[in-house]
């Protein structure tokens, strides 16, 4: 952030700064729990100096900071510089003895923005842990990686300009730029000889050792790492972002799923990263206070990846066991000659594991590590964006033609003057005329076409706000119905017109007056978007931003990331704080600002669109003159919140993973909604015969009637049909000394069915009873046979299954009762047959 100011380039008035700052880095992941001191997510304190003071206070305030104010004993402190850095050797030496002065190369103790540009040695000041944490090698010393000497303060001398030919020029302001982690300094400074033992992580890891009942002592590492990834999980999701397969989602998505599958080996079977959330909420909250107001939202996000990952977790791991058994045998490295060596396991498969299973790129590697495999990093790039080309050239191939068309146009006759914001008419001259993408001369009355004016006060379609429509009028007396404005290249502005009425030539002056009550609608809803996006940022939760959205006359749709279905307190909560800021009417003040300045306000910007150096920014402010929303908006407003006169969310649904999308009404349209309500309700009760504080109870009565009817129902159907078991009795057949009957009934049901064959089978004694039941398109059986068969070997079972099969269904059950179904009804009586004769 202070780039410009490292240059020489900024406006800010001082010269000095020093900061306290999250940071993430995942170069670090493979060493985080292994080593004393590296984590993925950690605080960074620094000093920053823009030309102001330089080396000399630098060190003498470092020193002094950490022997003083942190009181660290001097003897235990060293510092590194780099190796020609005669300046720094100096300083250092009235400082500590010169044995405590290590000279460094240019790898770890000099700076570079850049191949050329400002570039610098740095001096770090290490702290010595004691020979009991060296790695015993011969040569151990404060130049060493290991875990004995530990970099607390990184301090950088930015004072050279590198130019192309790699010399060195001294910079004409020098720059001073320091790094402290946090946690580094917690540590020595609480004589702990490790971060993860102090405050901020000892806690979370007894919680991890509680949730996963593994001890502390026998897994250090792997609890420490997890103890890390679980505090990045929360504020990378703090932050606003969720998990996804691309870009900083996607970084949040492997250190979440790197930690999980650490649990999963402890034999975590449900989701409990979650869980730690609120450990690290209470631990961070002094500072971060941030944590602990999303906690739920931090939690219910977490839980979510989780669950989705846990499901795929164990597919992708046996898969993934069965490719390190291909690629560990050799043979597959003699068939395919293409691998490198063995033990590698090819892009493409780590990219298939990656795609389907939602496998990361360093959790595969990590397994594969553990069983002595490597990955072709390359490969799996290279396939992914194989990938990325196949998806993007699905999406392209519409509008090219109409976009050379218009931007040739444009070059011509340049940007439209839009006067829309201020005025809903205005006079202004033809500059062209278009029909079927060609330029004409004129349109002549019931022609459609497009015209092009000097200015206009017609808002062409953008930023999901719908194009203005309304009328243009020649003073030669045509009429033109606008149908849409649009603006295909940059603020080129094409009216899409009828000619109601005479002709309109090239450089005729007209009036074009917008549709106002169209307009007004439209105004009303853009503004509300706005009060939606910032009440869902507030009952939700900061990770909410816009997705999309669709600004019309009669409704707005606003999408947005969000992982849940709303709740309906939720939703409640949204309309009570919309129609809050509604009655407030405060004042809706659109200004023009840098782009800059409007980062500093903290203006509402949108991911991945572009944006100019000066910004249009829309603030509704409260009664203080706070900014309540602001973004940076291109779009038409309602002059104070009252105008929009009230709001109503009329629908939630999810439209693709973590994304949901929001339909709303607003004044006019929201006033018809409330009506279409009321008469449909009007309509009910006029029909339920009950006034509309009754219907509810009206419902529940009706409805528990018809329940009633429907018992009641069966119940007459069944003994109906057990009044027809005299007749049925009669055609009971003799087949080898087993009574068999076979029966067609007509529109009754399983229950029924099931009754009748119950009493038929009393009444028989000994017998098979086989049933069907005859609907329009299909029919369904029950097969009954009485105890006494069921011991002579006749199985109900197989029957159904017999029968079922020549009737093209299927059937099964026990051996006493069974029952089934089918569709070729014509077939019953042919099957009946069959099924006697197979008795015989
Ligand atoms: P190391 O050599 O120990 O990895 P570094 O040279 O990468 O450290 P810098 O990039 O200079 O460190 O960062 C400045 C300071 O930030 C370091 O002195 C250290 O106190 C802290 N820091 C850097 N990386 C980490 C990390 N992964 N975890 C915790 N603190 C860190
Ligand atoms: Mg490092």
């Amino acid at each position: 952030q202070f780039k410009k100011n490292f240059l020489g380039q900024s406006a800010d008035k001082f010269t000095r700064a020093a900061s306290s700052q999250k940071c993430f880095r995942t170069s670090d992941i493979d060493k985080v729990g292994h080593t004393n001191r590296h984590l993925t997510f950690f605080e960074m304190l620094g000093n920053f100096s823009f030309g102001d003071y330089f080396k000399t206070d630098a060190i003498a305030w470092g020193w002094e900071f950490l022997t003083k104010e942190m009181s660290l004993p001097k003897e235990k402190l060293y510092a590194t510089i780099f190796k020609d850095d005669s300046e720094a050797y100096d300083l250092w030496k009235k400082i500590v003895p010169e044995s405590k002065i290590i000279r460094m190369g240019e790898e770890t103790n000099f700076w570079n923005m850049g191949p050329t540009g400002p570039c610098g040695p740095c001096s770090e000041i290490l702290y010595d842990l004691g020979p009991e944490y060296s790695c015993k090698k011969p040569d151990c010393g404060p130049h060493c990686d290991c875990d004995r000497y530990l970099e607390v303060w990184n301090l950088v001398f930015t004072q050279f300009d590198r130019q192309e030919d790699g010399s060195l020029k001294n910079l004409p302001r020098k720059n001073i730029d320091t790094g402290m982690g946090l946690e580094r300094l917690a540590a020595v400074a609480n004589g702990k000889t490790n971060v993860f033992e102090t405050d901020l992580f000892a806690p979370i890891i007894e919680e991890l050792s509680d949730i996963l009942e593994v001890k502390i002592s026998e897994n250090p590492f792997q609890l420490r790492m997890m103890a890390d990834h679980v505090r990045s999980v929360c504020f990378l999701i703090a932050d606003g972002i969720l998990p996804s397969n691309e870009g900083r989602g996607y970084v949040l998505r492997r250190i979440l799923r790197r930690a999980l599958r650490q649990g999963k080996m402890f034999g975590a079977e449900k989701p409990f990263l979650y869980r730690l959330s609120a450990e690290v909420a209470e631990i961070m909250k002094s500072a971060y206070p941030e944590l602990s107001q999303r906690r739920e939202n931090i939690a219910s996000i977490t839980k979510m990846e989780e669950e989705k990952f846990l499901e795929t977790l164990e597919s992708g791991t046996k898969i993934l066991e069965e490719i390190m058994a291909k690629y560990k045998s050799s043979d597959v490295v003699k068939n395919k000659g293409n691998l490198k060596s063995k033990f590698v396991i090819p892009g493409d498969e780590v990219f298939k594991l990656y795609d389907t299973y939602g496998f990361p790129l360093d959790l595969t590697k990590e397994i594969a590590k553990e069983n002595g495999l490597d990955i072709d990093e390359e490969g799996f790039k290279s396939a992914q964006r194989d990938a990325q080309k196949r998806s993007r050239a699905a999406w392209s191939g519409s509008g090219e033609k109409d976009l050379s068309f218009y931007s040739e146009l444009h070059k011509d006759l340049g940007n439209t003057v839009f006067v829309g914001y201020d005025k809903t008419n205005a006079v202004s001259k033809v500059l062209a005329l278009t029909k079927n993408h060609k330029k004409v001369n004129a349109l002549n009355e019931g022609e459609e076409g497009e015209i092009i004016l000097s200015e206009t006060p017609f808002y062409a379609e953008s930023g999901g706000q719908e194009g203005d429509t309304g009328e243009i009028k020649s003073q030669k007396g045509a009429v033109l119905e606008v149908k849409n404005a649009i603006k295909p290249v940059n603020n080129f502005v094409i009216h899409k017109v009828e000619v109601k009425k005479g002709t309109i030539a090239e450089d005729e002056e007209v009036t074009g007056t917008v549709d106002i009550k169209r307009r007004e609608n439209i105004m009303r809803h853009h503004t509300a978007t706005h009060l939606l996006h910032k009440a869902l940022r507030e009952v939700l939760g900061k990770h909410v931003t816009q997705a999309g959205s669709l600004v019309a006359q009669d409704f707005l749709r606003f999408d947005f990331t969000h992982l849940a279905a709303l709740k309906s307190e939720e939703i409640t909560a949204v309309e009570e704080i919309v129609n809050n800021a509604i009655r407030d009417n405060m004042p809706v003040c659109v200004s023009q600002m840098s782009l800059g300045d409007a980062r500093k306000v903290g203006a509402m910007a949108l991911f991945g669109e572009k944006y100019t150096e000066t910004v249009r920014a829309v603030a509704i402010n409260d009664e203080k003159d706070n900014h309540y929303s602001l973004e940076l908006c291109g779009g038409t407003h309602v002059r104070r919140t009252g105008d929009i006169g009230m709001f109503k969310l009329i629908s939630e649904t999810s439209i693709a993973a973590g994304t949901r999308r929001i339909e709303a009404v607003a004044g006019e349209a929201a006033e018809k909604y409330f009506r279409h309500i009321d008469n449909l309700l009007d309509d009910i009760s006029s029909k339920l015969k009950a006034t509309k504080t009754e219907i509810s109870a009206k419902l529940d009565k009706l409805m528990s009637r018809e329940k009633e009817f429907e018992k009641e129902i069966s119940k007459l159907k069944s003994q109906l049909a057990s009044g027809g078991t005299q007749d049925l009795l009669k055609s009971v057949k003799d087949v080898k000394g087993v009574k068999l009957l076979t029966a067609k009934l007509a529109d009754t049901d399983i229950n029924s069915l099931r009754d009748l064959s119950d009493n038929l089978r009393i009444k028989m004694g000994s017998g098979i009873i086989i049933l069907a039941n005859i609907e329009k398109e299909k029919l369904s059986f029950v097969v009954s046979v009485t105890k006494d068969l069921v011991e002579q070997k006749y199985s109900a079972g197989k029957i159904a299954k017999n029968l079922a099969s020549l009737v093209g269904g299927s059937g099964g059950g026990k051996n006493d009762f069974a029952q089934g179904g089918g569709k070729d009804i014509s077939k019953i009586d042919s099957a009946f047959n069959k099924i006697s004769e197979h008795l015989l």
